[in-house]
């Protein structure tokens, strides 16, 4: 019998940013603020988890989802309070007592040997929520190790906990957190989202692996640790660099789709000491619907910006003129400057080894087209006409105001929006 092949071309466009007019206020889209990487005293953090959610709230946070190493905030766990007191400060206690009552605090033996019973998200939310304002989502660091380095990956919105499957290699330890997120995902009906965390941690995380685990949609480009190594070294790139290299190999030469980036605090200090703090980068997510699945699927489509200062009233990729244009909420006496970054299908792809100081092979270097600047506008109403040879295209707005919390020298406010303009052939055979 004769074998039909049939080959089918789909091409597949980025979403278009088409909003409803319920999601408009005043012309400008309406938008949740998020931060979607914290810890609390359930893993690494010095803080109880829901003195930390009151912090967010207080600060006009929408959302926030609590990512503690391998661990929800569910079941019962006991700490003594030395260990409490030697992470938060002899006050502790006290503080929390202050904030919540001394009926909401649990504890059970004696000076020195008592105990404090950690509450469960369950427990907590309900207090936090119960005006509509504020939504937590239940979250989980899945913190990997692979060849000696870090894999850590942060699902939003996970439903039981998952214990790191590991891999004989990074991009092993990837897809098979990705499987496992995914086969949750699917046996629970509830949307999660898996994004690789802060790949420049240890450097553990190419540029080429994040290009290659394709079924990786999201990768944290700004994270408020100041031990990320955001900006890379002399021997590898930035993590904004690594997300236009691996997003162009992505596009350019595996038909997949590119990587949305995702900014976040990664905060474990809440006393006003230690050096990883709140408040440093979060994520705006388009919509007004305070519900979990709602943002979790927002995100998914990459409908929402990054930022660590900057605020936009609205990005809009107009699909059909080819535009992408932002309206910056300007502030007084503050300057904007919006870099659209990009490659295109002429670029020059081609790389070369990297060796470390050490003489091992640590990265590949590529040439400036790719993340190439394609034009840089000034302004509060910043847009790009593409040309038609971009690949994609992002703007990163770069403001004049000083970083409120920095963790880059000089570092001043900026908002990253995800990339636009891009196509996906891909071939199936059946
Ligand atoms: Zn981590
Ligand atoms: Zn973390």
């Amino acid at each position: 019998m004769k074998t039909f092949i049939v080959i089918l071309a789909l091409l597949i466009t980025a979403p278009l940013s088409a909003q409803d007019s319920s999601q408009k206020k005043n012309g400008s889209s309406v938008w949740l603020k998020g931060n979607i990487h914290t810890h609390t005293f359930w893993s690494d953090g010095n803080q109880f988890p829901e003195m930390i959610a009151k912090w967010y709230k207080q600060e006009g946070y929408d959302f926030l989802a609590l990512t503690d190493h391998n661990v929800l905030s569910k079941g019962e766990k006991w700490m003594p309070l030395s260990t409490l007191k030697a992470r938060g400060g002899d006050d502790i206690l006290e503080k929390y007592i202050a904030a919540f009552g001394g009926e909401w605090v649990i504890t059970r033996g004696e000076e020195p040997k008592l105990e404090v019973r950690l509450r469960t998200l369950e427990e907590f939310r309900q207090g936090l929520e119960k005006d509509g304002d504020f939504l937590m989502i239940q979250s989980e660091e899945i913190s990997d190790r692979s060849q000696g380095v870090p894999v850590h990956m942060n699902a939003t919105n996970i439903q039981e906990v998952i214990a790191p499957l590991g891999g004989a290699t990074v991009r092993e330890a990837m897809a098979n957190n990705l499987r496992a997120v995914a086969e949750q995902a699917r046996r629970t009906g509830k949307p999660i989202i898996l994004h690789l965390n802060h790949p420049n941690f240890g450097y553990a995380v190419t540029a080429e692996d994040l290009a290659a685990v394709v079924q990786e949609r999201f990768v944290e480009i700004y994270n408020g640790h100041p031990g990320v190594n955001v900006l890379g070294d002399d021997d590898h790139a930035s993590v904004e660099k690594i997300w236009d290299i691996a997003n162009t190999i992505r596009l350019a030469q595996l038909s997949a789709f590119p990587l949305f980036g995702i900014g976040t605090d990664d905060s474990h200090h809440y006393h006003g000491r230690g050096t990883s703090r709140p408040g440093r980068s979060w994520i705006m997510v388009r919509g007004d619907k305070l519900e979990p699945d709602a943002i979790t699927e927002t995100i998914s489509r990459g409908d929402f910006y990054s930022s660590s200062g900057v605020t936009l009233k609205d990005v809009v990729f107009d699909n059909k003129k080819r535009v992408l244009s932002l309206q910056i909420e300007a502030e007084e006496g503050v300057t904007y400057s919006t870099r659209f970054i990009g490659t295109t299908k002429t670029a020059d792809l081609s790389s070369k080894e990297k060796k470390a100081a050490n003489g091992k092979t640590v990265t590949r270097i590529y040439s400036e087209d790719v993340g190439a600047v394609l034009s840089t506008v000034s302004g509060t109403n910043p847009r790009y006409e593409f040309k038609g040879d971009e690949l994609f295209v992002r703007a990163v707005v770069t403001s004049s105001k000083a970083h409120v919390d920095p963790t880059l020298p000089n570092q001043t406010e900026q908002a990253w929006t995800q990339p636009v303009g891009w196509s996906v052939s891909s071939r199936r055979s059946r």
